[in-house]
C-alpha cells in the first residue's frame, strides 16, 4: 500500500529495501521505472493530470527528499525515510557493477553524459556504459531505439520533472530496458558540473536552501515548496 501526499502515492521504504527492490525490478521480465518525486514534483502533479498519471504508474515512488516525509508525517501517515535519487542512483550502480549489468545515460547538455559515465566507471569498476545522450532532442522514438540497441539493463533518465517521468512512460517500454529511473539533474553532479550540498546541509534538511544560494535562478520553482505545506495543512484539515 503506497502513502498518499496529495495526489502521489509514496512508497514505503529505506533506502536498502529501494535498493533491493529495484535489483528486484532490474532482473524481473519487462519494462519497470522509478520515479523520485520532491514537493514541487507533487504539486506539478497536481496541476497536471499526465504528469500524475506518470507519476502514480511508476513502479516505485521514492521520496526524493525532506519535504515530502515532512508532508507524510504532518497527515498522520509517516514515511520510514527519505530516499533521495541520486542516492538510490549511487547504490544501485554499486549493485550492478558486481553483477556487471550495462548502464545506458540519457539527459543533460551535450558532454555531460559522456563525462559522468567517464567518472562512473572510475567509481563503480564492472560497470558497463551501454550507452548516452543527451537530453535536448526533438525524436523521441529515435532515441529509444539507441537505447534499445545498446542493450542497456537499465537507463538514468534525466530530463527534469515532468518531462522524464512523461518519458519514461510512454517510451520506456520501447527501450527494451528492464529499468528506468527518472533522475532529474542528477548526471550533472556525477559529471561535476554541478555539486551536491555538503552533507552537513543534507543531514539538516537544507539541500534545498543550499540548491537556491548556487543557483538563484531556482526561486521561482521553489516557491512551490511553502504552497506544499499550506497544501499538506488544508488536507490535514479535511482529514480531521
Ligand atoms: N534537461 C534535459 N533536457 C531538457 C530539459 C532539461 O536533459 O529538455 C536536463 C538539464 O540539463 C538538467 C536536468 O535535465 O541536467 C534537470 O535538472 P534539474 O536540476 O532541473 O532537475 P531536478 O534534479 O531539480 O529535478
Amino acid at each position: 500500500m503506497r502513502i498518499d501526499v496529495l495526489g502521489v502515492g509514496f512508497d514505503n521504504l529505506t533506502m536498502e529495501e529501494a535498493v533491493e527492490r529495484g535489483m528486484e525490478l532490474l532482473h524481473s521480465q519487462g519494462t519497470h521505472y522509478v520515479v523520485t518525486p520532491n514537493p514541487e514534483i507533487v504539486e506539478v502533479c497536481r496541476e497536471d493530470p499526465a504528469a500524475a498519471a506518470a507519476v502514480n504508474g511508476a513502479d516505485l515512488v521514492l521520496p526524493d527528499g525532506i519535504g515530502v516525509v515532512k508532508g507524510a508525517a504532518m497527515l498522520g501517515t509517516p514515511l520510514k525515510e527519505k530516499t533521495p535519487g541520486i542516492e538510490f542512483a549511487d547504490r544501485l550502480m554499486g549493485k550492478m557493477a558486481q553483477g556487471g549489468q550495462s548502464l545506458y545515460l540519457l539527459g543533460a547538455k551535450p558532454g555531460v553524459a559522456e563525462a559522468a559515465a567517464e567518472k562512473l566507471i572510475a567509481q563503480h569498476p564492472g560497470l558497463r556504459i551501454a550507452g548516452t545522450h543527451n537530453g535536448y532532442f526533438k525524436d523521441d522514438a529515435a532515441v529509444a531505439r539507441d537505447v534499445a540497441r545498446s542493450q542497456a539493463d537499465a537507463v538514468f533518465v534525466c530530463l527534469g520533472a515532468p518531462k522524464q517521468e512523461l518519458w519514461m512512460a510512454k517510451y520506456g517500454a520501447d527501450t527494451g530496458a528492464h529499468l528506468l529511473c527518472g533522475l532529474g539533474g542528477s548526471l550533472d553532479v556525477f559529471a561535476g558540473t554541478v555539486e551536491r550540498a555538503p552533507e552537513f546541509w543534507s543531514r539538516h534538511g537544507l539541500e534545498w536552501f543550499y540548491r537556491l544560494c548556487r543557483e538563484p535562478s531556482r526561486l521561482g520553482r521553489m516557491m512551490k515548496l511553502p504552497l506544499f505545506l499550506i497544501h499538506v495543512r488544508q488536507e490535514k484539515g479535511k482529514r480531521g
